[in-house]
């Protein structure tokens, strides 16, 4: 057992807006088909952007933002997936390991439940993990707020890291 365990936690929300022309939105680094698109300078994908937040936490690395600023045209219209790599080569990962990895989805609109197996997957790919270590949930906001209104879509994230 770790006596020395690192957690960090992560949080993102991005703008949704009707677009009957797109192929649907990205989650988990899964495109999940709708008739919305993300509002966002990379892709958008709030379950990828809170787990590198999460995981920048638990390494006392900063955050996402700092590593990749939305103000740096490199980063538009970017697969979130290099995000995690990036994060994943930091010097200050050197010596660690996700010992597992949780994420809430909070998404009026499109409905995830079919989804959620191919983002484990997914998560299991891009962090190099068994499937059993990446948690998935996905909630609706009950028709509240913003997400509620089909106005947006958040994530939260938790990772743990050991040596
Ligand atoms: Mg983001």
């Amino acid at each position: 057992m770790d006596a020395d365990p690192r957690v960090g936690i992560g949080y993102d929300i991005h703008r949704l807006v009707e677009d009957t022309a797109s192929p649907g939105i990205k989650l988990a680094g899964v495109l999940v088909p709708c008739q919305f698109r993300l509002i966002a300078h990379s892709d958008g994908d709030v379950a990828l952007h809170a787990l590198c937040d999460a995981l920048l936490g638990a390494l006392g690395a900063g955050d996402l933002g700092e590593h990749f600023p939305d103000t740096d045209a490199a980063h538009r219209g970017r697969d979130s997936a290099d995000f995690v790599s990036a994060v994943l080569a930091l010097p200050a990962m050197h010596g660690w390991r996700i010992a597992n990895l949780d994420l809430n989805l909070i998404v009026q609109t499109p409905r995830l439940s079919g989804h959620k197996p191919a983002m484990r997957s997914r998560l299991a790919e891009l962090f190099h993990l068994p499937v059993d270590r990446c948690g998935v949930k996905a909630r609706t906001n009950e028709g509240l707020d913003a997400i509620g209104a089909h106005q947006a879509v958040a994530a939260q994230a938790v990772v743990l890291l050991v040596r």
